[in-house]
């Protein structure tokens, strides 16, 4: 059985550090907008995009605790779909990845 002991070291700090990133929009969506009308408009702009970079980490962090799941519970590494391993080559570039090569759409 292979050992995903670094696989899960590497998901680990990368939900860290993404948790931190979450927190640190939050404080942001929090503030107080500006007094001024144009400075509200170009505030609420980047509140758009912040939400959405938030949207994104919280989508990644689902995923790696699906990883870790699996990683738990020794289903890590296997294709979803159709049950084979997944290869350590994709794997690498995408850890979080569920599916093999071939299933993945
Ligand atoms: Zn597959």
């Amino acid at each position: 059985m292979t050992n995903f002991e670094s696989t899960e070291k590497i998901l680990k700090a990368r939900r860290q550090e993404l948790a931190a990133r979450i927190s640190s929009i939050d404080i942001s969506l929090q503030a107080p907008l500006s007094a001024d009308f144009e400075e509200q408009a170009a505030d609420l702009e980047s509140l758009d995009s912040l939400g959405g970079i938030e949207a994104a980490a919280l989508k990644e962090i689902t995923a790696i605790d699906r990883a870790l799941g699996r990683i738990a519970s020794g289903t890590y590494g296997i294709c979803i779909d159709c049950g084979e391993p997944i290869s350590q080559k994709r794997l690498e570039s995408v850890p979080t990845a569920l599916r093999c090569e071939k299933c993945k759409v």
